[in-house]
């Protein structure tokens, strides 16, 4: 993390109060935070969890008054509708990571099995840093590796986030093979969803698995077909629209094309609001409402991921705009 970016920033903006935010996996850092910077400003840290940079501890900010919020561990986010008034210094932590010989030979191995030979590399934010070494060393075995593009403004080369693949996509017709360098499944699950046709595969820094992500996006579709058209074969009369009031959730052009959608057909529409969706929460509403089925308009992974076992179909605005159009075409994200 740097350390030295943060001093700089509090002394030349003359900081006095900061608020410090970072996603669960990487609350330990506070500790080093506080040592760094204890003494030169007033610091709070933030409880709440945050799961990406869409998700900033604005009111907390707020109330508190904090002049800056530091949010720790992503880069900024690029789809934010509502402006934060109060500034935001994203610092990224990266993982200091150097792959195994055996890793790599594996890598190797099961690249070639695959008949490959340009491999199109890309990372989440943490592991952005190890593209150039994972490249040198896939170079060395005789391969092609080819590292994403530059996403948006502020992102790092060949970064990817949960909902936004645009630097794997721009290399996309230059390679045979994605791999995904994050941990956790998350990241290349996502990009497998985005991309039709392309084999996509994940290596884990922390685990040393090398899995086939395409794989895995397959069975997710598979369900998420079987929902659609079931629904599709039996209608619905009525929709729950939840819209998120994170400050990179708010998506009102996508609550207003959903809308659109069900007043064609006279289906009833509730708009529920949320800051922080749990199937709790969902359960809560469906107790109270009943509705037929509930569309997501605040992170797309959510109706794939947290809630994707809900007893109700959970959609995604594009799911569900598939109910209308008949076109069977997946997309994600959204
Ligand atoms: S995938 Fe969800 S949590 Fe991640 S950045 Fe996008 S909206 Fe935020």
């Amino acid at each position: 993390m740097d350390y030295d970016a943060i001093a700089e920033y509090i002394k030349r903006n003359n900081i006095r109060r900061i608020l410090v935010q970072a996603p669960d996996g990487l609350k330990p850092l506070y500790l080093c935070i506080h040592r760094v910077l204890s003494g030169r400003a007033e610091l709070y840290y933030s409880s709440s969890p945050t799961y990406g940079a869409c998700d900033l501890a604005l009111n907390e900010a707020r109330r508190l008054r904090a002049e800056v919020i530091l949010h720790i561990g992503h880069t900024e986010y690029p789809f934010l509708h509502i402006k934060p008034e109060i500034p935001v210094l994203y610092i990224p932590a990266y993982y200091r990571w150097t792959p195994s010989k055996k890793l790599m030979d594996d890598l190797a191995d099961h690249l070639k099995s695959l008949n490959a030979q340009n491999i199109g590399l890309v990372a989440s934010i943490q592991h952005t840093h190890s593209l150039e070494q994972l490249a040198e060393e896939l170079e060395k075995r005789g391969f092609n590796p080819i590292i994403g593009s530059k996403p948006y403004r502020v992102a790092d080369r060949g970064q990817i986030i949960g909902c936004d693949y645009t630097s794997a996509i721009a290399i996309e017709d230059f390679v045979d093979v994605f791999l995904v360098l994050a941990g956790g499944k998350f990241h290349a699950i996502g990009l497998a969803l985005s991309m039709s046709e392309k084999k996509v595969l994940g290596l884990d820094p922390y685990t040393g698995k090398i899995w086939d992500a395409q794989g895995e996006a397959r069975r997710i579709l598979a369900k998420r077909y079987y929902i659609v058209t079931s629904l599709a074969n039996k209608g619905f009369s009525s929709v729950g629209v939840v819209i998120g009031l994170k400050p990179g959730q708010y998506r009102p052009r996508i609550v207003h094309i959903i809308e659109e959608y069900a007043k064609k057909k006279s289906i009833c529409v509730y708009k529920i609001v949320s800051e922080e969706l749990t199937e709790d929460r969902l359960i809560a509403i469906d107790n109270a409402l009943a509705l037929d089925i509930y569309v997501v308009t605040s992170c797309p992974r959510l109706a794939l991921d947290d809630l994707e076992g809900f007893y109700k179909p959970v959609l995604t605005p594009a799911e569900y705009v598939m109910l209308f159009t008949k076109d069977y075409t997946y997309r994600y994200p959204w």
